[in-house]
C-alpha cells in the first residue's frame, strides 16, 4: 500500500516509512492512495479483539511487517489493556452505548494506538538498526500514553511537550514519574497549540530533522489512525452490523476521522458525530463553513481545548476529492487565520459528519445526571460525548459514544460534579507518591532545538 501526502509534495511513502516519518516533508498528512474494502464484515462477532486489530490493519500494512511481526506487535501491546474485552461497550440507555477505551495503563483511549506503535517502532528500528528522536505535543493525554508506551523501548528517545500548568496533575505525573533514561517531559510556556506549532517548526527544519532522525507520533501519524480503526469494528460486531451512530469527544480529529476511515471500508456507520466542548472549530466549520481559529479557553475538558484541528486536514483533503493543490492553498489561508470551506466539499463533509458543542456547565450537569441514572461515572470528555449523542439518538439507531478517558484521570472535574473523587485503579495506586522528574522550557523552537540535542542519547 502507498501513503500519500496531502499536499502533494513530499514522497510517496510505504506504511513503515509513514509511521516513522509522522509528519509530511511538505507539512502535509499521509494517506492511503486508496482505502481497501473490508472483506468479511460479518464473521468478525465474538472474535477476540486481537483478532479483529489483525484483520482491520493486515491491508494497511502492506509488506511492511510479516504477519507473524504484526500479529506479535499487538498481542503485545493489547495485554497491556485491563479488560478481557480490550474495548468494552456498555449500555447507558435504551439505543445509548458507551464504547469503553479507558483500561489501558494510562486511562485514555490513545493506550490503544500508542501501545501498537511503540511495539511496530521496535520491530521496524531493530530490524534497520536506525535510532529516531521522537517529539511529540500533548493536550495531556498523548504525552502520557507515549512515554507510557516507548519506555524503555531500544533505538527510541522519546521527548514530549506539554502546555506547563494546562494539564491534569493525573497526567502530569504520567509524564513526568516513569524513571526510564528515554523519555522527557518538557513543559513548555504556552498553549497546547504552541507545543503543536513549535512541533512543526522541528518538522520542517529539514537538516535539523535529519540529524537527530526526528519521528513524530502524534495523532496525525497515520499508523495512529489505523490502530483507532479497530474499535469502530469490535462494537459494530457487538451490534450485529446494524447501521449506527457513534458520536466522539473530539480535538484534533484523529479518533472520528479513524471512523471515517472503516466507513469506507465498509462499516455500516451512518453518521459521525463530532462532540466539541467550548473550543468548537470543528462545530463552527461544520456548520457555517467557515473554519476560523479563535482563543483558546481552558475548560474541564483540556484534551479538547485546541483551536487548530491538525487531522481535519485529512477530511478536506478526501472532501476535495483528493486535490492537493486546494489543500495546500487553504493551509496557507489558515496562517492568515482562516478559511471557507467550497460548497461541494461542505456537502461531501455534512454527508458524514453532524457536530454538536457542549458548555462547561451542560458537561458538569451530564456526569451528576449520568451517574443517577445508571451508576457509570464518565470523565469530562466522555461527558462532552455523551451530551450530543442525547440530542442526536434517532428511534432505531444504536448510538455508541466513544468515552475516552477514565473518570479517575479528571478527579478535580469529576468531583465538582458529583462530590466524589474516582480512585486511581489498583495498578496505579502509586502515582501521587512518585519522584517527578521534568524540564521547564520556552515557546521557542531554538530553546527546544538545543534542549533535544543535550537529552538525547544517539
Ligand atoms: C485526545 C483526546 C480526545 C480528542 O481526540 P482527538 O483524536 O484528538 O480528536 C478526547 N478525549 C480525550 C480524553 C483525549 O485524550
Amino acid at each position: 500500500m502507498r501513503y500519500v501526502s496531502t499536499r502533494g509534495q513530499a514522497p510517496v511513502l510505504n506504511f513503515e516509512q509513514a509511521m516513522l516519518s509522522g509528519l509530511a516533508r511538505d507539512g502535509g498528512l499521509y494517506l492511503p492512495e486508496t482505502i481497501p474494502p473490508f472483506e468479511g464484515l460479518d464473521q468478525l462477532d465474538g472474535l477476540p479483539y486481537e483478532e479483529v486489530a489483525f484483520r482491520v490493519i493486515r491491508p494497511f500494512t502492506g509488506d511492511s511487517f510479516t504477519d507473524e511481526e504484526l500479529r506479535g506487535a499487538i498481542d503485545r501491546a493489547y495485554a497491556r489493556i485491563a479488560h478481557d474485552a480490550r474495548a468494552p461497550l456498555v449500555q447507558l440507555a435504551p439505543g445509548h452505548h458507551l464504547l469503553e477505551l479507558f483500561h489501558g495503563p494510562t486511562l485514555a483511549f490513545k493506550d490503544f494506538a500508542m501501545q501498537l506503535i511503540a511495539q511496530l517502532f521496535q520491530i521496524a528500528l531493530t530490524r534497520s538498526g536506525q535510532r529516531v528522536t521522537i517529539v511529540g505535543a500533548t493536550s495531556g493525554d498523548t504525552g502520557s500514553a507515549a512515554i507510557e508506551a516507548f519506555r524503555g523501548i531500544d533505538n527510541v528517545d522519546v521527548m514530549i511537550m506539554y502546555p506547563h500548568g494546562r494539564v491534569s496533575e493525573v497526567q502530569r505525573r504520567q509524564m513526568t514519574t516513569p524513571p526510564a533514561a528515554n523519555v522527557h517531559a518538557l513543559a513548555v510556556t504556552g498553549h497546547f497549540d504552541d507545543c503543536q506549532a513549535r512541533l512543526k517548526d522541528l518538522f520542517n527544519d529539514h537538516a535539523f530533522r535529519d540529524h537527530v532522525g526526528l519521528a513524530g507520533v502524534n495523532s496525525i501519524n497515520w499508523a495512529r489512525v489505523v490502530a483507532q480503526i479497530v474499535y469502530y469494528f469490535t462494537a459494530c460486531a457487538s451490534l450485529g452490523m446494524r447501521p449506527t451512530d457513534f458520536c466522539v469527544p473530539t480535538g484534533n480529529f484523529g479518533d472520528i476521522f479513524a471512523g471515517s476511515i472503516a466507513r469506507q471500508m465498509g462499516l455500516p456507520i451512518r453518521r459521525l458525530i463530532v462532540a466539541t466542548n467550548q473550543n468548537d472549530i470543528l462545530h463552527r466549520a461544520l456548520t457555517s463553513g467557515d473554519y476560523r481559529m479563535g482563543e483558546v479557553e481552558p475548560t474541564i475538558s483540556p484534551s479538547m481545548d485546541i483551536q487548530v484541528s491538525s487531522n481535519f486536514e485529512r477530511a478536506l483533503y478526501l472532501a476535495y476529492g483528493q486535490d492537493a493543490n486546494a489543500i495546500r492553498q487553504l493551509m496557507e489561508e489558515l496562517k492568515q487565520g482562516g478559511f471557507s470551506i467550497s460548497q461541494g466539499a461542505l456537502e461531501a463533509l455534512r454527508e458524514q459528519y453532524v457536530s454538536g458543542r457542549v458548555g462547561e456547565q451542560e458537561t458538569l450537569d451530564t456526569i451528576r445526571d449520568i451517574r443517577a441514572r445508571t451508576g457509570e461515572i464518565l470523565c469530562p470528555h466522555s461527558a462532552v460525548g455523551v451530551a450530543v449523542a442525547q440530542r442526536h439518538i434517532e428511534p432505531g439507531v444504536p448510538m455508541v459514544t466513544l468515552a475516552t478517558a477514565h473518570p479517575a484521570k479528571f478527579p478535580d472535574a469529576v468531583e465538582r460534579a458529583i462530590g466524589l473523587r474516582p480512585g486511581l485503579p489498583p495498578h496505579m495506586a502509586d502515582l501521587f507518591d512518585l519522584p517527578e522528574r521534568l524540564t521547564r522550557v520556552e515557546n521557542d523552537v531554538d530553546a527546544l532545538k538545543s534542549l533535544i540535542l543535550e537529552r538525547r542519547t544517539a
